[in-house]
């Protein structure tokens, strides 16, 4: 990989040239994307995976631990979107020798890897810090931060291998945090715990990838309306209370899984070039401020 300073003329850069040329052309044409957390149909890594499907990639890994809609949602992306290659792979995104190897098939069958978007995530335990036991606490820890360290464990190296003739070398991770991994939150302890995990690995591996070309960047939604937030909606609906949900953010209501996987999109792309390292609020304003009382 060419060190920086060393990567060819700044025109050369390919998101310049397509800027130039073509900025209403697909956003990640030709891209090869892993999308963990993809099977909930409300989900943020349903939606990813449409968004990058629609945008142009060549190749959408569909990829969760329980596949009961991945066959449906293949069949969907493929009937929208014809051109691209969509591949269901059910496996645990907390288990290293099946994230090596979903990465290994991409890089094996594309010569590339572009795009891992470690989604998948869990809801932590509804108990107090004096409750939640420790297997609990370190079974959230896994699911949720070791499935980030191991995306990016075994990306990134793909990436920088099927990158390197490039001049430009790229490859984009995005992992899924949280508000609740920026800011105190009233939930669990074991959630906010690992979501400031996943911002924490994504600053860290971002200066551990310096001079690769190669970008790290957590998105952290706020309340999203998905299979996770779902009974929660649910028992507001039925109360009659679901205003409630949107009423101290500055936007006055939640989100659905669109609004974030636009941003993953965003992301993942060339757009996006230097953006590295960051945590992306996608919460309407949640985290800007503190509820005023008056
Ligand atoms: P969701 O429940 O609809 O989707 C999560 C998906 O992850 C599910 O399909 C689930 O089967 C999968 N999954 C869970 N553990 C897995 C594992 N070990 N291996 C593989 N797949 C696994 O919920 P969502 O809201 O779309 O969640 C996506 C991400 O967004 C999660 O990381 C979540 O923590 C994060 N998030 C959600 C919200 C929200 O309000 N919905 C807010 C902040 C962050």
């Amino acid at each position: 990989v060419a060190p920086i300073g060393d990567q060819g003329k700044f025109e050369d850069i390919p998101v310049l040239k397509k800027v130039a040329g073509d900025s209403t052309g697909p956003r990640v044409k030709g891209k090869v994307v892993i999308v963990t957390g993809a099977n909930s149909p409300l989900g943020i890594g349903r939606a990813s995976a449409h968004q990058f499907a629609q945008n142009g990639a060549k190749a959408v890994y569909i990829c969760d631990f329980n596949d009961t809609h991945l066959e449906t949602h293949k069949r969907e992306l493929a009937m929208l979107y014809p051109d691209v290659d969509v591949h269901p792979r059910k496996f645990d995104a907390s288990d290293e020798k099946a994230v090596k190897a979903v990465v290994d098939e991409g890089v094996k069958k594309y010569g590339r890897l572009d795009i891992f978007f470690a989604n998948a995530g869990i809801v932590g335990q509804p108990k107090t810090f004096t409750e939640i036991t420790s297997d609990d606490f370190l079974h959230t820890l896994k699911t949720n931060v070791v499935s980030v360290h191991l995306a990016a464990k075994y990306a990134a190296p793909a990436m920088m291998i099927t990158s390197a003739e490039k001049k430009y070398p790229s490859g984009s991770i995005v992992a899924t945090a949280s508000v609740a991994g920026l800011r105190s939150n009233a939930g669990s302890t074991d959630y906010s715990a690992s979501k400031s995990g996943v911002v924490s690995i994504a600053q860290t591996i971002s200066y551990q990838l310096a001079g690769t070309g190669i970008r790290i960047n957590a998105i952290c939604p706020g309340v999203i309306e998905t299979g996770m937030t779902a009974p929660m909606y649910e028992a507001a609906r039925s109360r009659g209370t679901e205003k409630k949900i949107g009423q101290l953010n500055p936007l006055g209501r939640g989100a659905h899984a669109d609004e974030v996987a636009r941003v993953a999109l965003f992301l993942g792309s060339d757009e996006s070039s230097y953006v590295n390292g960051q945590a992306w609020a996608v919460d309407g304003g949640l985290s800007a401020g503190h509820p005023f009382v008056p």
